[in-house]
């Protein structure tokens, strides 16, 4: 039997069936009118928010980083409790646009911006977070032609990463920010261009758990944040500090400790240096506010034995989570946090594979997992589902389509 990982705290269980947002997922799911289903649930993300807003200095304004859970319903929600929000693409941007996001509130980073996706960004007022010096010059050409000056950062690629992180986006040759030492001379020619200049963007990872790490990785982004101001010397007005909170997926995994990240920034807020004295400062968070407030639902469809192995089939897979198969950026295939949701306050009772629709071996949810007896019918919960879920997923594989989504 292999472990499988925690289930995040916030779920509970009505009549044994595992439930959210104060009713049973069978509920939802006939609200829905389908299986597979994405659920998030309102009450967790509010919750969460302000449990960080509890640890965190009040200087330290709060992003969400959209790319984690796009959804609109989420989008809405996230704006009435964070500060700003992060996209990547010009696709992201009509996304907040249609959620009624004002655009002053937005940031855009990531590497390929087309010129299409620049124009729109500079009509619209969202901050440039510029990966090059190619791309700040055109986005100032771009300001020139629409008459509007352009509001500039520039997404610094940092010498440090985050230790431990999942996911490194910083450190040695990158494709993401300019390098540091370039940063000084870029900021004097934007401002000199007449730019609205915005700061400086310093991402140096994702999903780690070492709140000393991220601690320490936040201190780096200051003290460079500093150094890269004095050289250039220029105010700095906004400095977004990057973010990689991360969240238990895997058996053994404990969540972050935000009361040390927070008296952490604290301090070191607490002692700022001059350059950096009048600067507003952010981080940009995604999966630590969504994903433990997602859960996938997926029904079985057929329960087989092959070579004494139970497999519990379902009508969901990897076209939906793909991160939860093991295919998304991991080394080692481990389980997530997964359970018969119908059967959610039932003793372990057998060994069995969940396993995903698609006719393909990497298509398992939860491998040789101790589970109560399915049967076809039951419904089946993928916890952590609430980021880089349906949208980080291949959905038309094999012609499936997208899961139906609600927020409750
Ligand atoms: C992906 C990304 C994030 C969000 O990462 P999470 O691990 O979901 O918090 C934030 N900022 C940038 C620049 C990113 O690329």
């Amino acid at each position: 039997m292999k472990p499988l990982g925690p289930i995040p705290q916030g779920f509970s269980s009505s009549g044994g069936i595992l439930s959210l947002g104060g009713r049973p997922v069978t509920d939802w799911v006939e609200q829905a009118g389908e299986t597979p289903l994405f659920l998030y649930s309102a009450d967790m993300i509010r919750a969460r928010v302000a449990q960080l807003r509890e640890a965190m200095p009040q200087r330290l304004a709060l992003h969400y980083a959209v790319k984690a859970n796009p959804f609109a319903p989420v989008l809405k929600l996230f704006s009435d409790l964070v500060d700003g929000f992060d996209i990547a693409s010009g696709g992201e941007l009509a996304m907040v646009q249609n959620a009624g996001i004002d655009a002053a509130r937005v940031s855009f980073a990531g590497p390929g911006k087309r010129d299409r996706e620049l124009e729109a960004a500079v009509a619209a007022g969202v901050t440039l977070n510029c990966e090059s010096e190619a791309e700040a010059r055109r986005a100032l050409s771009i300001g020139e032609v629409l008459g509007r000056a352009p509001r500039l950062a520039i997404r610094v690629n940092p010498d440090f990463d985050l230790k431990g992180s999942g996911m490194k986006m910083g450190g040695g040759a990158k494709p993401f920010g300019l390098d540091a030492e370039r940063v000084p001379a870029l900021t004097r020619e934007i401002v000199k261009a007449g730019a609205e200049w915005r700061g400086y963007h310093i991402f140096a990872g994702s999903q780690a758990l070492d709140a000393e790490a991220i601690a320490d990785t936040q201190a780096q982004a200051l003290e460079l944040a500093a150094r890269l101001a004095r050289e250039s010397g220029e105010p700095l007005p906004h400095c977004n500090l990057g973010g990689g909170i991360g969240i238990p997926y895997f058996p053994g995994d404990a969540p972050a400790d935000l009361a040390l990240i927070g008296q952490r920034l604290e301090e070191r807020f607490a002692a700022l240096p001059e350059e950096l004295q009048g600067t507003e400062f952010c981080i940009e968070l995604g999966r630590y506010l969504v994903g433990e407030a997602g859960v996938y639902v997926t029904r079985v469809v057929d329960r087989k034995v092959s070579h004494g192995e139970v497999f519990l089939v379902t009508d969901g897979g990897l076209h939906h989570q793909l991160a939860a198969s093991g295919n998304f950026g991991t080394v080692v295939r481990r389980n997530y946090p997964a359970a018969i949701a119908t059967r959610y306050d039932a003793p372990v009772e057998e060994e069995a594979s969940i396993v995903g629709c698609l006719c393909t071996p990497l298509d398992r949810l939860a491998d040789k997992a101790g589970l109560p007896r399915a049967d076809v019918g039951d419904l089946v919960a993928v916890f952590c589902a609430g980021a880089y879920g349906a949208s980080a997923s291949p959905a038309s594989f094999l012609g499936q389509g997208p899961a139906a989504e609600l927020l409750v």
